[in-house]
């Protein structure tokens, strides 16, 4: 089993079963995440349906093969509009995040899935399910953004 590069120790057993979001502890929600990296791929909106489609087109600081983001405590430094997620802008955000995004399911009521680090104690399972960006993106500075619509992707589930 690898290390897991999000610290997930020092955790409530269960606790986003019986936490609410804005009582976690700060080291809690970020163990929420589960580590896909699908949050980091580019999306296209349609402005009079509001539908969201996916693209393969990864943010320029998303590592394809962890998944995670190289400069995560510094990112807004490079990527201002990078959303912070917190319990409060849930609601703002809920809508386009993935489907199988741990914060998104938790903020819907629902649990989580079996891979889930948190569940399986393997940070690697979100991969070996098949549900994460691993393998599947290339970079935005390869695609000018006239033509992420060409890049539009299912989102692995
Ligand atoms: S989609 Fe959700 S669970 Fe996946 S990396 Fe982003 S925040 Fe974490
Ligand atoms: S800055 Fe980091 S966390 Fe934000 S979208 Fe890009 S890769 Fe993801």
């Amino acid at each position: 089993m690898s290390s897991d590069p999000i610290p997930r120790k020092g955790t409530r057993s269960r606790f986003w079963e019986r936490v609410p979001m804005n009582k976690m502890t700060a080291r809690e929600w970020e163990a929420l995440c589960d580590g896909c990296g699908k949050c980091c791929l580019n999306k296209l909106e349609d402005e009079e349906t509001g539908e969201v489609a996916l693209t393969r087109v990864a943010c320029r600081l998303l590592d394809d093969e962890s998944c995670r983001c190289a400069q995560y405590d510094i990112r807004k430094q490079f990527v201002p509009e990078c959303v912070v997620l917190t319990p409060e802008t849930m609601s703002q955000h809920a809508y386009w995040m993935p489907a199988t995004c741990a914060y998104r399911l938790v903020y819907e009521g629902k649990p989580l899935y079996d891979w889930h680090p948190l569940i399986s104690g393997d940070p690697e399972s979100v991969h070996a399910a098949g549900v994460s960006a691993r393998g599947r993106t290339i970079p935005e500075f390869e695609v000018p953004e006239e033509e992420w619509e060409d890049h539009i992707i299912e989102e692995p589930v």
